[in-house]
């Protein structure tokens, strides 16, 4: 099986790249994002305290994850609810920042993640996968922009949506995570010393696209070559 992990910051289009990336090359899209968001609405609709790793813990036997491929599309499943679409806003963003810190939380998931890629060819998209999640995979990518781009960019996808948000507020909670995601004691946000920076700052989905699509065929390339 092959794997390929893709690590980054908020908002550095991870997740549309890597959507895009795995459709092209017919290997399973895993949004561990996702993961962490629909166990941070969880918590959130529990009414408990989101920092409060013992609460957290607590709730975690009450929660059943599934990942549905419903058209080729990740679908988030919470006990059987599809939350695909809840797990979007930007309060689920800073619950999923929040409970993505707990040891308890990391160790719930990692064993799900691992399972993925063992089974399947995958493109993992996440902040530890390179790291942590599948420190042997085949290809390790760290996707980054600029705090002020990546914010950019978000507001631009929230406005779009229908949302109504403040671009400063989102620039503010952008650092704000990237502060939890890098300073985190349990599987910190850190490029794996093997993994292939791409910087798309001021470029456009489809620059970046490009960007990346290169370092996939210069990796296969040399693996084609060694085989
Ligand atoms: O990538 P996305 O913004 O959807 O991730 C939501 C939150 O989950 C992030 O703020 C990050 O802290 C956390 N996360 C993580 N490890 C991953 C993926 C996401 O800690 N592998």
């Amino acid at each position: 099986m092959i794997s390929i992990a893709i690590d980054g910051p908020s908002g550095a289009g991870k997740s549309s790249l890597s959507r895009r990336l795995a459709a092209e090359l017919g290997y399973i899209y895993v949004d561990t994002g996702a993961m962490y968001r629909t166990i941070g609405l969880y918590v959130l609709r529990s009414g408990a305290d989101t920092e409060d790793e013992d609460a957290v813990a607590a709730l975690l036997s009450g929660i059943r994850l599934e990942m549905r491929y419903v058209d080729g599309v990740q679908h988030m499943f919470l006990n059987g609810e599809d939350v695909s679409g809840l797990i979007r806003t930007e309060e689920v963003s800073m619950a999923a920042s929040h409970v993505s810190a707990h040891p308890s939380v990391r160790a719930f998931l990692l064993d799900a993640q691992r399972a993925l890629a063992k089974d399947n060819n995958v493109l993992m998209d996440g902040r530890d996968i390179g790291t942590v999640v599948l420190p042997q995979a085949d290809l390790k990518i760290f996707l980054t922009a600029t705090a002020q781009d990546r914010a950019r960019r978000r507001y631009e996808e929230l406005v779009e949506r229908g949302q109504q948000v403040d671009q400063a507020q989102i620039l503010r909670e952008v650092m704000e995570r990237d502060e939890r995601d890098i300073h985190r004691q349990t599987a910190p946000l850190r490029q794996a010393e093997d993994a292939v920076a791409v910087d798309t700052t001021g470029n456009s989905l489809e620059e970046s696209y490009r960007q990346l699509l290169e370092v996939v065929r210069e990796k296969f390339q040399r693996m084609e070559e060694r085989t």
